[in-house]
């Protein structure tokens, strides 16, 4: 014993250090860093400055009229203006270019404009290629032909680290394929407001899911050892930094009150973890905190993102963010004034994204000596970097012939995983489901034939209304069921549109006939702000075409595909079963056939709340507070229509015999848990089984439970398998009023399903 504590003082100095995170992105390279140093020394300004702009490809493509129209239609097909080609990128030599336009491009157009791109670098000084950067965020889905996934809420719903892993890998060789070479993502903003236009950008609520799932997606995208050199591997970005998905009102880019201790616990650990994973680049956040945008924020990026969290890649601006302080903060008088503002906190590339207005501002704000041309060269050497790491000095671009796996049947499959992995089978009374074949059908509902639905925003363009044409090929909702159930026993209706009733009689009198409705609600595409709702209800339309169905007295099974929760309790009682996917992308519509049908037996599980009414978005995770007092309102405190982590199967799991491998425990401890799970249906299945702790007393008043492990797991019928976990009780700890993790002695419980054990921790005294 002795002994040991000996040897764990002597080791404990290597572990301090080991606790800082290793820089993201960063490989100390002398050589390089000489050579960029070299290079950068013989730079002008101008073309310091043209390094940290990115522009929107679509200031590059050929308009029907040139009239300087801002949004004025593209040429078909679309072409790059040779004009627009020789000022930004020969006379001003801007560093990036993202996004697509008006429309996505096959791999073969983007190789067009970025082999186009590329050779116009050649004819300046330094020849320093260009990077390309879109938002690859479910799937390389803004280029026609790429394999389309869940987006980041629906894998959270498959709590399936290893699938999402894939996914990503997927991804970035779709993204090589296409000649782009960073992702703008994976979204890191834990997503708290259940209303936000974002959710489904999230990996939603919990902050350990949203860890876990984000550093497979890093992993998958950059490589174990984050080579992205690499041929079929691209550079991820950390989005967005700092507390965006927990606005005081819930609307996008709205202000945020959040106390530091609450950032550092909730919203900053998915960004160390991605720093520690080695991401090349993070993205800041269009919101403020406490008075304070954090464009503007030099405590937020440059004291804590990079001295504390150790960051040394690229720190990008949001869109248009850098001008916002000036328009839309009101923190400074002119957009020059928000250029020296956010230089001087610490971006590294403006997200412009038409015109070189910043660039010329940027060089007055060095020559005039309010931004000094250190703090420049800080930016260009970042910058420049990430190009050496991208592989695109030695190759800056690449033919899409070589990526015969584009879109490939083999990539589809694992696409078909996602989406059924996705599925959350949220109630199944008396067993309606699996459904027999050759019943009479009734599909109906606006989410019922559509492939904007499946796929929401950023899919073949930002708000991602050409799914229904791009994706024809792909099967709906009343596509894949009618293959399974036979055209002669399958009725389309749609009843309803997203907003207003549309034939809801001819749907009535063809539910006359059938065994079952298959009632298909949700929303429609959107991304961003333009999502925003005013009331998070399911459509008054959605609602009367339900309450018009259920009083045929035919059974109602409903499919619900969307990207935020859409309440629905008046509707909830009369259907059946409900099968929900958070945008399950192009083979949404196979996956919710297959659960209907009984080829695949789902196993999601909610990765946020489901709450019941609209004055109650209370996250899992509240305050004991948050549970007042019953006798006065029923409907108070923690009353969702259904609770995170909350998923049903065809077969039945039964949970006994949690053991904790002690009952007390001290601060450098870690616990091993386990726990017995029979299946004890007909039926094979998979559980996911989800541990929590809570501190049952705390300085900061303690939530009343918390997400610590979960595993995924396979288990036959009538089997029983014994799992385990093993927990650092370090991870107890919360973040204490002086912003430092801290805990006290006393009692935590640790459940899993309906088991409970106690475990008290020991804080030796001094
Ligand atoms: C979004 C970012 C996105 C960027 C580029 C912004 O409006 O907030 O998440 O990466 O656009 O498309």
């Amino acid at each position: 014993m002795k002994l040991f504590s000996i040897l764990f003082y002597l080791i404990l100095p290597f572990f301090l250090i080991a606790q800082k995170p290793s820089p993201g992105g960063y490989q100390p390279d002398r050589t390089l860093d000489k050579k960029i140093d070299s290079i950068i020394n013989d730079m002008t300004l101008k073309e310091k400055v043209g390094q940290m702009a990115q522009i929107d490809i679509s200031t590059f493509i050929e308009r029907e009229k040139n009239d300087g129209e801002f949004y004025g239609p593209f040429r078909e097909p679309n072409r790059l203006s040779k004009d627009s080609i020789q000022k930004y990128i020969v006379e001003y030599g801007i560093g990036s270019i993202f996004n697509v336009g008006q429309h996505g491009y096959t791999p073969q157009e983007m190789y067009l404009f970025v082999k186009q791109l590329q050779t116009a670098t050649t004819s300046t000084k330094h020849k320093i290629p260009i990077f390309y950067g879109i938002d690859a965020v479910h799937g390389n889905a803004m280029i026609y032909g790429a394999t389309i996934f869940p987006h980041q809420l629906g894998m959270a719903s498959t709590w399936n680290p290893d699938l999402t892993r894939k996914e990503a890998e997927i991804t970035a060789y779709e993204m090589r394929a296409a000649n782009v070479h960073l992702n703008f993502g994976p979204g890191l903003d834990v997503g708290k407001s259940l209303i936000w236009s974002r959710l489904d950008e999230t990996f939603g609520e919990d902050v350990y899911l949203t860890r876990i799932m984000s550093q497979s997606i890093i992993k998958g995208m950059e490589g174990s050892d984050n080579d992205i050199s690499d041929k079929t591997k691209v550079s991820t970005t950390l989005k967005h930094f700092l507390g965006y998905g927990y606005t005081n009102s819930g609307k996008d880019r709205t202000p945020s009150w959040i106390p530091e201790n609450t950032l550092r616990e909730y919203f900053i650990p998915p960004f160390s973890d991605g720093i520690s994973n080695g991401a090349h680049t993070v993205m800041i956040s269009s919101n403020e905190i406490n008075g304070e945008p954090l464009h503007a924020s030099q405590y937020w990026i440059q004291k804590v993102l990079r001295e504390e969290l150790n960051f040394k890649g690229v720190v990008v601006s949001d869109w248009r963010d850098i001008e916002k302080l000036y328009y839309v903060h009101h923190i400074a008088s002119s957009y020059k004034e928000a250029i020296a503002i956010a230089i001087n906190a610490g971006i590294d590339i403006n997200m412009v994204p038409y015109n070189q207005v910043f660039m010329d501002l940027l060089i007055q704000l060095v020559q005039e000596g309010r931004i000094k041309e250190s703090r420049i060269n800080q930016s260009v050497h970042r910058i420049i970097k990430l190009k050496y790491q991208m592989g695109l000095f030695d190759v800056p671009f690449r033919n899409p012939k070589d990526y015969k796996d584009f879109g490939s049947q083999e990539f589809s499959k694992t696409a078909l995983k996602c989406a059924q992995e996705s599925m959350i089978l949220l109630k199944n009374n008396e067993s309606i489901l699996p459904l027999k074949r050759n019943s009479k059908i009734l599909v109906v509902g606006p989410t019922a034939n559509s492939m904007n639905a499946l796929n929401g925003g950023w899919t073949y363009s930002w708000q991602g209304y050409n799914s229904d044409i791009i994706a024809q090929n792909e099967n709906t909702i009343y596509d894949a069921v009618r293959k399974k159930n036979g055209s002669e026993n399958t009725f389309y209706i749609q009843g309803s549109d997203f907003e207003k009733t549309t034939n809801i009689d001819s749907a009535i009198a063809q539910a006359q006939s059938v065994d079952y409705i298959i009632l298909c609600l949700g929303e429609d595409a959107y991304a961003e702000t333009p999502g925003f709702v005013d009331d998070i209800t399911l459509s008054e339309a959605q609602l009367s075409l339900a309450q018009a169905l259920n009083k045929t007295g035919k059974p109602i099974v409903l499919l619900l595909s969307e990207g935020r929760p859409r309440l629905f309790n008046n509707i909830e009682p009369f259907a059946k079963a409900i099968i929900l996917s958070f945008l399950p992308g192009n083979q949404g519509g196979n996956a919710f056939s297959d659960v209907l049908f009984g080829d695949y037996n789902p196993s999601g599980k909610l990765p946020i709340t489901y709450p019941r009414y609209p004055n109650n978005l209370i996250n899992y995770d509240h305050k004991f507070s948050d549970q007042v007092d019953h006798s006065y309102n029923y409907n108070d405190g923690y009353n969702p229509q259904y609770p995170f982590g909350y998923g049903l199967s065809y077969s039945k799991f039964f949970y006994s015999n949690l053991t904790l491998s002690k009952d007390t425990c001290q601060l450098n401890d870690t616990i091993h848990i386990s726990v017995k799970i029979k299946n004890t249906s007909p039926i094979d299945g998979t559980e996911i089984v989800q541990l929590y702790s809570r501190d049952v007393y705390a300085k900061v008043s303690p939530p009343v439970q918390r997400l610590r492990a979960f595993k995924k797991i396979f288990i036959k019928s009538q089997e029983e398998k014994q799992i385990f976990f093993t927990i650092p009780i370090s991870e107890l700890k919360y973040v204490g009023f002086d912003n430092t993790w801290t805990t006290e002695e006393g009692d935590f419980i640790i459940s899993v399903s309906n088991l409970q054990k106690k475990l008290f921790l020991k804080i030796p005294s001094r």
